[in-house]
């Protein structure tokens, strides 16, 4: 089926209701679910809000505009009632027989969530049900002047009534969303990266804050390449058996050493980096115990690695 989901208001000068909430915030909570779940269970959906509107005429205009190019099959507009904040309850709107029965089924399942059933009614008058090709109902979901039924209201559960009555099918359960920790792991990798020196893509320390984001994947993608490593900006146990040599501290005497712990000083000193203690890094080694004011000697020990990493 091939649904036009119309969000009532949310383009102002077309705005809704003001009760205990706003029938704006609801309209938008309810119907963004709907689409969802009509989607997910294998439903075409158009949504109907239109951006922006010149007057509320036009917004009105352009939902139904949207719905009729689209040929949508049916046409469901989502509102909230206000009133006198004593009376409550859900009525759905329609003008056809067709739309009454498709309007019955979805004040079944709302009203079963436990709001008052004020009835199929009578929508020949409004615009969007007059002005859409398909069969169109307009749900009042309830009133957002009622506290009654503001108590009773839970977007989640009223999206799923809406649904259920549209389609028979009960939507699956939302996944809850992932909640994001930090992460000790990540936090030791970003202090290490910073201890390093090795920045992100753009040059900047990294946050240690353990999230795992963009900068600490391409500071790890940077000491990867250094290392010889395959680039994938996860730091794995090769990673780590890596770094753990260059924190080691190891004595580095030229003409007598190779591996990763030469390749991070080569690249702390500025030379190609081939994992080689060979001449071209001996004078660049020197360079730097000289511009650090340290003994001259080319052998990278205590010293050099304090003035490297602390
Ligand atoms: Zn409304």
């Amino acid at each position: 089926m091939k649904y036009g989901i119309d969000i009532g208001h949310n383009a102002p000068p077309d705005t809704g209701a003001r009760g205990i909430r706003f029938e704006d915030e609801m309209t938008m909570a309810v119907g963004t679910r709907v689409i969802n779940k009509l989607r997910s269970l294998g439903h075409t959906v158009v949504s109907c809000l239109p951006r922006s509107a010149s007057s509320v005429t036009n917004s009105l205009w352009q939902r139904c505009n949207v719905a009729n190019l689209n040929r949508v099959d049916v046409f469901v507009s989502i509102h909230f009632n206000a009133f006198n904040r004593t009376v409550n309850g859900t009525e759905v709107f329609a003008a056809s027989e067709t739309g009454e029965k498709i309007a019955a089924p979805v004040l079944r399942e709302i009203v079963a969530l436990g709001f008052n059933n004020r009835g199929v009614k009578n929508g020949a008058h409004l615009y969007v049900i007059r002005n859409t090709s398909s069969p169109a109902i307009l749900v009042e979901c309830c009133f957002c002047d009622s506290k009654r039924d503001m108590d009773l209201f839970d977007p989640e559960k009223m999206a799923n009534a809406i649904v259920k009555g549209l389609t028979g099918q009960v939507p699956k359960p939302e996944p809850p969303p992932a909640v994001v920790r930090p992460s000790a792991e990540v936090l030791e990798l970003q202090r290490t990266l910073n201890r390093l020196r090795i920045p992100d893509r753009n040059g900047q320390r990294l946050a240690e804050d353990g999230f795992a984001g963009s900068a600490t994947t391409s500071a790890t993608q940077r000491l990867q390449a250094i290392l010889g490593l395959v680039t994938d900006g996860v730091a794995g146990d090769r990673t780590w058996i890596n770094v753990r040599q260059i924190l080691a501290k190891p004595i580095l005497r030229p003409n007598q050493t190779s591996g990763p712990a030469v390749r991070y000083v080569q690249y702390r000193v500025g030379v190609d980096i081939d994992g080689i203690y060979g001449p071209g890094t001996l004078a660049a080694v020197q360079r730097f115990q000289s511009q650090n004011k340290l003994t001259v000697d080319g052998i990278i020990g205590p010293q050099v690695w304090a003035a490297l990493i602390g």
